[in-house]
Order: structure tokens, then sequence, then C-alpha cells
């Protein structure tokens, strides 16, 4: 059917711009009705209103995810206008890199809250929903946007690569106890993306750098991204696509 994802109530952080505002949509467009998060109301309403507009429900919860009291308070307001959730795309990041010798612990911490302690609330206050979901025989997803950058050794992006590649192993890990609950976990691992995610960093030749593998070659785009995240929560139940790497085809 073209409303594969009917009945599923989803959860996107990270989805006023990016790979979280293009997944937000795709999976409203398939049927699932959609909580999108982030700290740009503005960007969330208009996304939201993009969606009604479509046909689709979609709500907007302005919520920085850093505050694991703001990110319980939000699951409750799913619960309150959705239902429980039972799609769970956690993908706010934020990538910002530069040699580890300029001591940008500033950055460092940003990078550290948003991508460790704000993953890990999403995880906090959108688990009891998931087991509940699966329990109740329906599909439950918790998908989060790690990156190659888990694995691979890329220079000046070590505090970034360092938790991506803590997602990507807690991922393996909170499988072995929620696949069993019939809660499917999995990351996505992108490379280059077309999205605002360079647009945060200071340090100019990392800037420079990114800018360049750009304008060099056919780099993803955001909805390239939220293609494989609506087919991995559109398979039947039982099977679970665990760690997706998407390339651009001319990325070594
Ligand atoms: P964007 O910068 O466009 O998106 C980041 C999103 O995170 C925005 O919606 C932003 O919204 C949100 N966000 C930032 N801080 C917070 C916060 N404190 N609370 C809630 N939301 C927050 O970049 P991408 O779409 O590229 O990034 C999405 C994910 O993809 C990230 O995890 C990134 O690491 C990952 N990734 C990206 C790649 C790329 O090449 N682009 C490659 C591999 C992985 P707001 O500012 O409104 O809060």
């Amino acid at each position: 059917t073209g409303t594969p994802l009917a009945g599923r109530v989803a959860v996107v952080s990270g989805a006023s711009s990016g790979i979280g505002a293009a997944t937000a949509t795709r999976l409203a467009g398939l049927g699932a009705k959609v909580a999108v998060l982030a700290r740009r109301k503005d960007k969330l309403d208009t996304l939201v209103a993009a969606v009604n507009d479509d046909g689709g429900t979609a709500v907007a919860i302005p919520v920085d995810v850093t505050s694991r009291d703001a990110v319980h308070a939000a699951a409750r307001e799913v619960e309150d206008r959705l239902g429980a959730a039972d799609l769970v795309f956690n993908n706010a990041g934020v990538q910002l890199i530069s040699p580890i010798t300029d001591l940008r612990q500033d950055e460092w911490q940003r990078q550290i809250d948003l991508n460790v302690t704000g993953v890990m609330n999403v995880i906090g206050a959108f688990v009891p929903h998931l087991t509940a979901a699966a329990s109740a025989g329906k599909p439950a997803d918790l998908i989060s946007t790690s990156s190659i950058a888990a694995t691979r050794i890329l220079e000046k992006f070590s505090v970034y690569s360092g938790t991506k590649a803590y997602l990507s192993h807690l991922t393996r890990l909170l499988r072995v106890e929620l696949g069993p609950k019939n809660v499917r976990v999995a990351t996505i691992e992108p490379g280059m993306v077309d999205t605002e995610l360079p647009d945060h960093v200071t340090d100019p030749d990392a800037g420079r750098l990114m800018a360049d593998l750009i304008s060099q070659i056919d780099v993803l785009q955001s909805a390239d991204v939220a293609e494989t995240v609506a087919f991995m929560a559109a398979v039947p139940r039982h099977v679970n696509l665990t760690e997706v790497t998407i390339l651009p085809t001319a990325q070594p």
C-alpha cells in the first residue's frame, strides 16, 4: 500500500532541519503520526503546517533534548496528543570538528551534552513507550543517527567520532536487551549529507575541509537518508536492519 506506516506513532529529534526534517516529512507521508522535536519552534511549525497541508498528522514539540526533565515532559505530551511512540528516530546531533590541541573544551562539551547525554535522555524517556508498543504486538523501532565517523579515523574528528562510536556500540548492547522484547534497535551511519551540520564548525581549516568535500562530489541529500530510515521501519516486524551505512557513491 502507499501507507506502510499507517497506525505508527513516530518521534523525531533534531527535526527542525536536515536529516530529521526530511525523515519526519517522509514518515508522515507514509502514514505515521509524527511528533517533531528540536529547539527552533518556527522551523517545527513550518514543517508541521506542510505535513498537515499534505493530509498528514504532525505535532511540534519544541524541546532542548539536553534537558532530561524537558524530554520526559515531551514524552508525556506525545502520549497525550498522539499515543505512545512506537518509532523513535533519535537523530539530534552536533559536529564541531577541530584540532585537539586548540583545546576548544566548550565545543567538546556541547558535543557530549547533545550526542551522548541528549541521546540518552531520549532513550530514557521513550524506551517505556517502545516496550509497551511491542508488548501490544505493534512494531517498535529505536533508530539512532550515528555516522561513518563512529569507525573511521578522521583527523580533527576526535570528540565527535568518540560520541558516535559510543552511540553505535551502545546500540549493539541495547539490541541484546530490547530485541528479545521485540523492540528493533538500529543505527544509520551516513557519510556526507548536505545539511546545516558543517555550519556550526568554528575552526576555519576544518570548516573548509567539509565545504570542499561538498563541492567536489555529489553528496547525499537528507531525503536519501529519510527514505532509508522509512524502509528500516517498514520491513516486517521480525526483521531488524541493525547498522545501515549510507555513503555518497563517490565518497571514498
Ligand atoms: P542539522 O544541523 O541540519 O540538524 C541537527 C538537528 O539537531 C537540528 O534539527 C537541530 O535543531 C537539532 N538540535 C541541535 N541541538 C539540539 C538540542 N539541544 N535539542 C534538540 N535538538 C537539537 O544536521 P544533520 O541533519 O546533518 O544532523 C542530524 C544527525 O545526522 C546528527 O546526529 C549528525 O551527527 C548526523 N550525521 C550527519 C551527517 C552529515 O553529513 N550531515 C553525516 C553523519 C551523521 P535546533 O537547532 O532547532 O534545536
